[in-house]
């Protein structure tokens, strides 16, 4: 998959490698504007794919995860998150439940090793 030209949106190409410390990153180049960035800069990769590409992560190596619903809707949703620990699980939910400005609910379940999930 090609990167996009924020400016321009159209694809940009390859124009060979530059060294972020250590690590060689291939560098593109918009040939309309000249526009030039590594592969490492999220600007120039098609809106939304970076998020999903975290939501995928997320869940791979979620260890907690929410689960989030309105009042009168028992069922709610389920979040993954990225937190590795139960601290960091319960400052995502609060987060979580501002959106719901005080009518929402949440709880927050945990990962075994086996894979199952614990409702904490
Ligand atoms: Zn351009």
């Amino acid at each position: 998959m090609k990167p996009i030209c924020p400016e321009c949106k159209i694809k940009m190409h390859k124009a060979g490698f530059q060294f972020s410390g250590r690590h060689k990153v291939q560098r593109y180049k918009c040939n309309k504007c000249g526009y030039a960035a590594t592969e490492t800069n999220k600007n120039i990769w098609p809106e939304g794919k970076p998020q999903e590409v975290q939501k995928q992560n997320a869940k791979e190596d979620a260890m907690y995860r929410l689960v989030i619903g309105e009042q009168g809707n028992e069922q709610g949703h389920i979040k993954y998150t990225n937190a590795k620990t139960l601290r960091g699980a319960k400052t995502v939910l609060s987060k979580e439940l501002e959106v719901y400005g005080g009518d929402g609910w949440g709880r927050i379940e945990y990962q075994h090793k086996n894979g199952e999930w614990e409702r904490l």
